[in-house]
């Protein structure tokens, strides 16, 4: 039985103090489930002081992003040494955001899955169609690549544990959610994929989550797919609240 991974992307949100509050009501109210795993992937740095808050909690921290190199001149980035030293658990890898904006590729994504286990830290890593190519009947192509390209190079074992995120691009922060259906369809195709790399048992182990515009309204129906593990979630999931709702509906 594949457990329920709900993790909040806060992206470039609040201040520490706000950071500090949110987890200390999660920490309290998170419910206790061997179901359902709670994650907050956090800004590089509120990181050390969110993992020792959650320290006695069942509530995990992620890095939203890192390098793959172990350390030398990278002026301004961060090694996966450094954040499972902090007791970070998972990091988030390949967001469309970064793939957009920081020119991040599927070479980089790839590097960087293999460094994260490397140090012991799980991958979430983030795939998606943009709209034109979701229109041009591209998508199961592009994300099956995607998919391919990121798990180069894994162990089996190791491929049983990467967390994968479907994000369509045109779902993030539009309020436009792909309906269960479309989400599982692409999910189901990824799990196709990761069967056809390595093999069946593999496949039916690893945590799939879809991303985009999911909110407390619309989970229950994507967790109700056959494929669907769980969610990755920006906009609602900077409030407490709904966050824990969230966890809630993946008990
Ligand atoms: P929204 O939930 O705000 O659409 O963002 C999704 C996302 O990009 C999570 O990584």
């Amino acid at each position: 039985m594949r457990k329920n991974v709900i993790a909040g992307n806060w992206k470039m949100n609040k201040v520490l103090s706000e950071a500090t509050e949110f987890v200390g009501e999660v920490v309290n109210k998170a419910p206790e489930s061997d179901q359902t795993e709670a994650i907050v992937c956090a800004p590089f740095p509120f990181l050390a002081s969110l993992v020792e808050q959650t320290k006695n909690s069942p509530v995990k921290i992620a890095a939203q992003n890192m390098h793959y190199e172990e350390s030398g001149a990278f002026t301004g980035e961060v090694s996966p040494g450094m954040l499972k030293d902090l007791g970070v658990t998972h990091v988030v890898l390949g967001h469309s955001e970064r793939r957009e904006l920081f020119a991040e590729t599927d070479e980089s994504v790839n590097k960087k899955t293999q460094a994260a286990f490397k140090h012991g830290l799980t991958p979430i890593v983030c795939v998606g169609e943009t709209l034109d190519q979701r229109e041009a009947n591209e998508t199961m192509n592009h994300v099956g690549n995607q998919v391919k390209a990121a798990l180069e190079g894994l162990s089996e074992e190791q491929v049983a544990s990467t967390i994968i995120a479907y994000e369509p691009i045109w779902a993030i922060g539009t309020g436009k959610t792909a309906t269960s259906e479309q989400a599982n369809e692409v999910c189901t195709h990824i799990r196709n994929v990761v069967k056809d790399v390595t093999s069946e048992e593999t496949a039916e182990k690893v945590v799939l989550q879809y991303g985009g515009s999911v909110k407390p309204a619309n989970i229950k129906e994507l967790l109700a797919q056959s494929d669907i593990d769980g969610a990755l979630v920006g906009g609602a999931s900077l409030e407490a609240d709904s966050f824990l709702q969230l966890v809630e509906a993946g008990k």
